[in-house]
C-alpha cells in the first residue's frame, strides 16, 4: 500500500520534535556528546514541496534502535540527512554504533512508511534499468572500449564461472538487467523483488522464478543455490544479518555471495556527508565500510574472497550536483567540476586511480559460504 506524502511525514516524524528545526543540511553537525536517544529523530521541517504533519498517524512505523550487528544501543550521531533523491519529507540521522562502528540511518522507517520512499519513478525499478554491468566492453564508442581494455573493466559486477546447470538467486532484481544476463548463461534464475511493478515485469519471463516477499521472510531450501547476487541492495535490507544467514544456509558449501554496496569508508563520504549521493536516506538503512562488512559476513558464515573498488564516479558527480543545489555561491565550481569529469577518459582515469587507492565510492564483494 502506498501512502500519501503527508502520512509518510507523520510516520517518520515519530520522535519528539523537541528542539528547533535542524532541517538545513548546513546544520548537520550534531552534539557528539549527546546519547542517541536524546536526539530528535524527526523535526518539523519542510522538505521539498511536501507538507508536513504530526498527526495521529505519528504512531511510528520505525524499527528499534539497537544495532542489528552487535545489539548495542549506544550510538554516536554524525550528521542529519534527508531524502534528496525524491524530496520526500522526513529528517534522519546518520549514527555510528558505539561498539561495532556500523553506520545506520535513524530513525529507521519500516513497512508502508518505508515503501512510500520508493515511488513509482524510483530509478532502479524502472524498466530500462540504471545499473549496468561491467564485466565486458559494451556497445559504447570505440574510444570508450579501448579505454576499458586499457584500464580494465569498471568491475561493477563480478560473475563466477558456473556451469549452465547452476541455480542462482538475485536479491532486488529491479529492472531485470542482471536477470537477463544470468538467463543468457543458461542458469536457473530466482529473482527476489518485493516491489510490485518490477516483480510483475520480471514475471513476464516464464523461466524466472519470481519471489515477491521481503528478503527477511524468504524461505529457501538449505544448500540449494550455487550463487546469490545483490547489486546495491544490502544497504536497503531491513535486517542484513537475518538475510545473510538465510543466504548462507541456502548456499551449497563454497557457494558465492557476490554483492555491491556504497563505501562509507571513502573520501566521498567524509567530504560530502549529508550531500553524499550514495547516502540516499532513508532508502539506505546501513552505510557499510569494508570493516563493518567483514564483521557482518564473518558473523553470517562467509569468508571474504575479494573486494573490488568500482571505477565509477557516479557518486562524485551526483554529490557535486547536491552541493550546487545547496550552495548557490559554489554552484559554478561544482558544475565546472561535473563538466570536467564528464569526458570518458577523465572518468575512467580518475575512477581507476581512486579504485587503486581503495577509495572507490562503491565496492563489489565476493564472499564464499564458509565450511561448517
Ligand atoms: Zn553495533
Amino acid at each position: 500500500m502506498r501512502l500519501p506524502p503527508r502520512q509518510v511525514a507523520a510516520m517518520t516524524m515519530s520522535r519528539r520534535a523537541t528542539s528547533a528545526s535542524r532541517s538545513s543540511a548546513s546544520k548537520d553537525r550534531a552534539d557528539l556528546s549527546q546519547p542517541l536517544r536524546s536526539i530528535p529523530g524527526g523535526t518539523s521541517s519542510h522538505v521539498g514541496s511536501h507538507p508536513n504533519s504530526l498527526g495521529a498517524a505519528a504512531a511510528a512505523e520505525t524499527a528499534t534502535e539497537a544495532c542489528v550487528l552487535c545489539g548495542a544501543e549506544a550510538a554516536t550521531p554524525l550528521f542529519a540527512a534527508r531524502d534528496r533523491l525524491h524530496g520526500l519529507p522526513g529528517q534522519f540521522w546518520i549514527v555510528r554504533c558505539a561498539r561495532c562502528a556500523l553506520l545506520r540511518t535513524s530513525p529507521r522507517p519500516t513497512g508502508s512508511a518505508l515503501s512510500a520512499y520508493y515511488p513509482d519513478d524510483y530509478a532502479p525499478h524502472r524498466e530500462a534499468g540504471h545499473e549496468r554491468g561491467g564485466s565486458a566492453p559494451g556497445a559504447g564508442s570505440p574510444l570508450r572500449d579501448r579505454l576499458r581494455r586499457w584500464l580494465g573493466t569498471r568491475r561493477i559486477w563480478w560473475i563466477p564461472d558456473l556451469p549452465p546447470s547452476a541455480r542462482v538467486l538475485e536479491l532486488g532484481s529491479g529492472s531485470g538487467h542482471f536477470v537477463r544476463v544470468a538467463l543468457a548463461r543458461g542458469w536457473e534464475v530466482h529473482a527476489l523483488e518485493p516491489a510490485k511493478g518490477p516483480a510483475a515485469r520480471l514475471a513476464r519471463y516464464a523461466c524466472v522464478h519470481v519471489h515477491q516477499e521481503p528478503a527477511e521472510t524468504l524461505d529457501l531450501p538449505p544448500a540449494s543455490l550455487d550463487a546469490v547476487f545483490a547489486w546495491m541492495v544490502v544497504e536497503h535490507l531491513q535486517n542484513p544479518p537475518v538475510v545473510l544467514r538465510k543466504i548462507r544456509s541456502a548456499l551449497r558449501p563454497g557457494g558465492y555471495f557476490v554483492f555491491s554496496v556504497p563505501n562509507a569508508r571513502s573520501w566521498e563520504f567524509a567530504v560530502f556527508r549529508s550531500r553524499w549521493y550514495a547516502l540516499d536516506v532513508p532508502r539506505h538503512l546501513w552505510h557499510f565500510t569494508p570493516r563493518t562488512l567483514a564483521r557482518l559476513l564473518g558473523a553470517s558464515g562467509f569468508r571474504v574472497e575479494r573486494v573490488f573498488h568500482q571505477k565509477v564516479l557516479k557518486n562524485l558527480t551526483g554529490s557535486l550536483e547536491y552541493l550546487a543545489l545547496d550552495r548557490p555561491t559554489l554552484a559554478w565550481v561544482a558544475r565546472a567540476l561535473e563538466r570536467a569529469l564528464t569526458p570518458p577518459w577523465v572518468s575512467f582515469t580518475l575512477g581507476a586511480a581512486l579504485a587503486a587507492a581503495r577509495q572507490g565510492g562503491r565496492i563489489t564483494v565476493v564472499a564464499r559460504a564458509a565450511d561448517g
